[in-house]
């Protein structure tokens, strides 16, 4: 049984259709997989596990729970979006919350797994707000507020984060080869799975000597994408 990979969902009320085709495919291609890993992005934004009444994320938990209970090991890593998912989302979904990056044996190839965010280094402005945003006090202080604010503050931001985006070079937004390399080099040469940048693609990268794969998994906003992996290797599918 295949090991499916997708992240960049951004799923949200107003893109239905890409909502109808993830639920169907967790009750399609997922139910056939031994595990599906969620390597960030899943949503939009999520402000907080007491998000829960939002018809459409139950709908998501109840659907991952489905999944799950189906024999399918569902493992979701944070994106920049939706870092704020936590153990109450993980034990309602029944989804395992997995650190970032982190590597797994993946039909006997070492394969390392991580959002891709952390990877565009060029982007300074954007890895000092990260920064900023991961550390256990900010988080502590933002989930303090009531939903509500912290709706309205992530709709601020990510008004801000797009009228900055539009002025930035596309290179910036990329990730840097450099910080690649490193962290292939520092994890023993794996292959390297990763979503963030929206730019679907099968990558070599010559480290020391040594070729490394890195596929970029796609953004689900025209239609959906699959990595599936299995013992022959990997191949991108479109949903
Ligand atoms: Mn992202």
């Amino acid at each position: 049984m295949p090991i499916l990979f997708i992240s960049d969902l951004h799923l949200c009320a107003s893109r239905p259709e890409i909502n109808r085709i993830f639920f169907e495919f967790l009750r399609g291609p997922a139910r056939g997989a031994q595990s599906l890993y969620i390597l960030g992005d899943l949503f939009e934004y999520w402000a907080g596990d007491d998000d829960v009444l939002d018809p459409l994320n139950a709908r998501v938990i109840g659907a991952l729970a489905e999944c799950g209970r189906g024999g399918t090991q569902v493992y979701l890593m944070h994106g920049n979006r939706d870092f704020l998912l936590g153990e109450a989302f993980a034990r309602a979904s029944g989804a395992q919350l997995i650190a970032d990056p982190v590597t797994l044996d993946l039909f006997g190839s070492k394969t390392l797994l991580t959002h891709g965010d952390t990877l565009c280094t060029d982007d300074r402005d954007y890895q000092a707000f990260r920064e900023e945003v991961r550390s256990q006090s900010w988080q502590d202080a933002f989930l303090a507020l009531p939903l509500a604010d912290r709706k309205e503050r992530i709709e601020a931001l990510r008004a801000r984060s797009e009228s900055e985006k539009s002025r930035k070079p596309p290179e910036i937004m990329d990730v840097n080869r450099g910080a690649v390399e490193s962290l292939m080099r520092k994890h023993g040469y794996p292959r390297l799975i990763h979503g963030h940048t929206h730019r679907p693609a099968r990558h070599e990268h010559r480290v020391d000597g040594r070729t490394c794969e890195r596929w970029v998994l796609p953004d689900w906003y025209k239609s959906g994408g699959v990595l599936v992996c299995d013992d022959k290797g990997c191949q991108m599918q479109k949903l």
